[in-house]
């Protein structure tokens, strides 16, 4: 079994103090956020007796190597449809390939019909395939992040304090959505901020709220308290898997000064966003959290890209 225990600590103080919640350091695949999400519809596969797990993610996508593990774990096949693009292979891809998962690259306009040829084909030679959405997104990817919340909550109360601020990289947005729920669930009062790896902010807040909006209905509960989603754009840095010199210099002092290895896709982009969320509102004295969303792998694919080039 996979231990859900997080680690979170208190990694540095200055105007504000800082804490970190090493979802990088889940006990399974290099971690990240994806174990968690993916654990869930694992459960699912597992009990319902699938024989093939189907998902879509990109050359660095950290969704398909925990996909692609989980399913090697349990003795079930795995394919992963990827879009065609100038991205280059990243030690993901790498080790997907190392644990027989298969890839099939397909023009992104086409992912759509490929996906459900994949599946038609699979169900034609009596597979039961079963299809995660790219990131894990959907009821079971946001449960994941409700039920943590959990484990952030019991933390600061045992330690008397409350945590005013949550930082995280978001992507698809489950796991902000998550928080945002759980915030709400245990009548905590955090000010969650996402900070964007790839969409412009109404498009990352509307699929937020469409999570969250979901994630009610098919639990059958209400919101308790206003619910408000902050999803920032302003620190893309020109896009998905785009960085800037502000973004490596976090990534260095991270490194150097808290042991903390950040990539520049995930984690880096959003340390960099959260302090200069910090910054420009002039937060300070105040309790905050960054969630580590994992990403390992795509830090030694940056270091190989800068130094072996
Ligand atoms: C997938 C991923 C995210 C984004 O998570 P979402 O739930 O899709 O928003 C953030 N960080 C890392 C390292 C990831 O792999």
């Amino acid at each position: 079994m996979i231990n859900h225990e997080p680690y979170i600590y208190n990694y540095f103080n200055g105007e504000n103090k800082f804490y970190i919640m090493r979802e990088d350091l889940l006990p399974f695949s290099f971690g990240g956020n994806k174990v968690r999400k993916n654990l869930n519809y694992f459960e699912e596969i597992r009990s319902d007796n699938y024989t093939h797990v189907v998902t879509y993610g990109s050359k660095s996508s950290n969704h398909a190597r925990i996909v692609a593990n989980l399913s090697s774990k349990y003795g079930l096949k795995c394919t992963i449809i990827t879009p065609e693009s100038n991205e280059n292979i990243t030690y993901n891809t790498d080790i997907n390939s190392t644990i027989n998962a298969k890839t099939i690259y397909t023009p992104l306009s086409q992912v759509k019909e490929t996906i459900q040829k994949t599946l038609d084909t699979l169900k034609y030679k009596g597979e039961k395939p079963y299809f995660i959405q790219g990131g894990g997104h959907g009821f079971l990817g946001t449960k994941a992040y409700v039920d943590t919340f959990k484990y952030i909550s019991d933390y600061s109360n045992v330690n008397n304090f409350n945590f005013d601020y949550i930082f995280l990289a978001s992507g698809t947005g489950a796991t902000q959505a998550g928080l945002i729920i759980g915030n709400d669930v245990e009548n905590y009062s955090s000010i969650i901020v996402g900070i964007s790896v790839a969409r412009k902010s109404s498009r990352g807040s509307s699929v937020i709220e469409r999570c969250i909006e979901e994630y009610y209905d098919e639990s059958g509960s209400q919101t308790k308290s206003e619910i408000d989603i902050i999803f920032r754009d302003d620190y893309l840095a020109g896009g998905y898997g785009k960085f800037d010199e502000q973004i490596e210099r976090y990534i260095v002092k991270y490194m150097s000064s808290y042991g903390v290895p950040l990539d520049p896709t995930y984690t880096g982009k959003a340390v960099t966003g959260m302090h200069n969320y910090l910054e420009e509102n002039d937060i300070k004295d105040k309790n905050i959290l960054f969630i580590h969303t994992g990403g390992t792998p795509l830090y030694f694919s940056y270091l190989k890209e800068k130094y072996d080039a």
